[in-house]
């Protein structure tokens, strides 16, 4: 007998019921779900021939439904498909967002390796001589530049600032607090909020074992609930998004894997060597019923949000190219951070502490070389220290006319990095940046009520309050699949001082 729940499940009655509502849906034009969904696939498994057909075969289920998917390709990738004459991938990739994971996604060299151990100016520069060619092999492929950029597997802000500068400023995925925004800015790049983010992909039993009695029903009633549970929360918010995502191999093969994956970060060209077979296919019929599975959870998803691309998604938004800021609006910010280090927000208007710092020492060295404040100043884009700050800041005052003296050459370097120095030697001190802006900001609001202070105190924190939390606070970047040893602790610290570029992005 069949209960109700079966008919439901089964992978024949849900398509009927999926038209039925959507026609109904339409018909009545009841209220537009707010709930939206970026879907998106890593698309990076370049060895294995079945992962194209994988991935052909999702995106021609989500364009029979109308829906968008987002695929981010490695280099590897977009080369392996040139390699097999797969045009036929990348004819039904073309009605999708197309992104840029990375060129070679495990292969030499490791990224958060070379980014660990060199300087900030000489680790961007190394991301685009080792990424760029990647970039490079998927527009000429697709005919079209890629719109936005998973990282490989990494936090470090460096390839996120040189990716934003490559073109590229719109970020796949990072952990990076939202504060309940529907994305932020960071490094001047726009994240789309991961704070509602399920991957689905596991869809079996680990090894070959096979499934018991109901697990299909089992999965798929978990995979509603996730969705329905982020749906409610979501209800009413500022944020409305549900980031879902899949890894391909986890659909088609065992995984766990039963054979240890091949060291990555090998010299070698991992995709046309030979290499120790790792990955095992699951059977046909299995691989289809997980398949059927994935179908129906996203027909359910379709019926209850809004699916969405990343550039559709990032123009619901304000830009974040400079602005022009009145002084009245700088007084407000400058409000803000008498009371605390933190970005600026209001409904029409985001201000990153960095770019808070970067506007007073502008207005202010026009102060010191016209007599007067201007009218109105730029706000630029910037980002924070990309060196560190002095652990040990000297406290204490100094004469106005002397913080005044040192803007030209401040506001020069700040033009010249597009950041905020990380430490400033002033009157035989050494101060930090937030120290330095305490001074910046009472010197600018004393001068707007006609007073000039003799002296400034240099004192308070010099990280913004968003750097207390956990993916600012993290010390070290660890992962199995790093060479052994590597920590990744300046990293982390980089990712602490770019807390000064943070701010929220705001929705039109
Ligand atoms: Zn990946």
């Amino acid at each position: 007998m069949t209960t109700r729940r079966q008919f439901l499940t089964t992978s024949a009655a849900l398509p009927v019921l999926y038209n039925f509502q959507s026609t109904f849906l339409d018909a009545d034009e009841v209220t537009k779900p707010t709930t939206q969904v970026i879907l998106s696939f890593a698309t990076e498994v370049a060895d294995e021939p079945k992962d194209f057909d994988h991935i052909k075969a999702l995106a021609e289920f989500l364009t029979k439904e109308g829906l968008i998917g987002n695929f981010h390709l490695t280099g590897d990738y977009a080369r392996a498909l040139k390699h097999h004459g797969r045009l036929d991938v990348v004819e039904t990739l073309m009605s999708h967002e197309i992104g840029f994971h990375c060129n070679h996604h495990g292969a030499e060299p490791f990224m958060a390796g070379y980014l660990e151990k060199m300087n900030w100016r000489d680790g961007t520069s190394e991301w685009t001589r080792n990424e760029l060619p990647g970039l490079r092999v998927v527009e000429e492929l697709f005919g079209r530049r890629p719109v936005y950029y998973t990282t490989e597997f990494n936090k470090a802000p460096q390839s996120i600032f040189a990716s934003c500068q490559a073109g590229l400023p719109t970020i796949g995925y990072l952990t990076v607090p939202t504060r309940g925004h529907g994305a932020v800015w960071y490094c001047n790049s726009f994240v789309p909020s991961c704070e509602s983010a399920m991957g689905v992909e596991r869809f079996f039993n680990a090894g070959l074992k096979p499934e018991a009695e109901g697990h299909y029903q089992e999965k798929e009633k978990y995979y509603r609930i996730k969705f329905d549970r982020f749906a409610e929360k979501l209800k009413g918010q500022k944020n409305t998004l549900i980031r879902a995502f899949q890894h391909s191999y986890k659909t088609y093969a065992v995984f766990p894997f039963e054979h240890p994956k091949p060291n990555i970060y090998r010299e070698d060209d991992l995709y046309y060597e030979e290499h120790p077979h790792y990955l095992d296919l699951l059977p046909k019929a299995k691989y289809e019923k997980g398949f059927d599975l994935f179908k129906r959870i996203i027909k359910y998803y379709a019926e209850r949000a809004a699916f969405t691309s990343f550039s559709e998604y990032r123009r619901g938004f304000r830009d974040n190219q400079g602005q022009w800021l009145s002084l009245r609006e700088l007084d407000e910010v400058c409000a803000l951070l008498s009371n605390r280090l933190d970005a600026y927000v209001s409904d029409t208007l985001s201000v990153s502490p960095a770019e808070a710092f970067g506007m007073l020492v502008r207005v202010l060295r026009v102060y010191h070389e016209k007599g007067a404040l201007p009218e109105k100043v730029f706000m630029r884009n910037l980002i924070g220290p990309t060196s560190p700050i002095p652990d040990k800041p000297e406290q204490g005052d100094v004469h106005s006319a002397e913080l005044l003296k040192s803007l030209r050459l401040i506001d020069r370097a700040i033009d010249n990095e597009q950041s905020i120095p990380s430490s400033i030697k002033i009157a035989g001190k050494t101060v930090g940046p937030g120290q330095f802006l305490n001074g910046l900001r009472s010197l600018y609001l004393a001068t707007r009520k006609k007073r000039s202070p003799q002296t400034l105190t240099l004192s308070g924190s010099n990280l913004p309050v968003i750097a207390n939390e956990p993916f600012f606070t993290e010390k070290t970047l660890t992962k199995d699949r790093y060479p052994e040893g590597f920590e990744g602790r300046r990293i982390c610290q980089m990712c602490r001082f770019q807390s000064w570029s943070w701010k929220p992005a705001l929705n039109l």
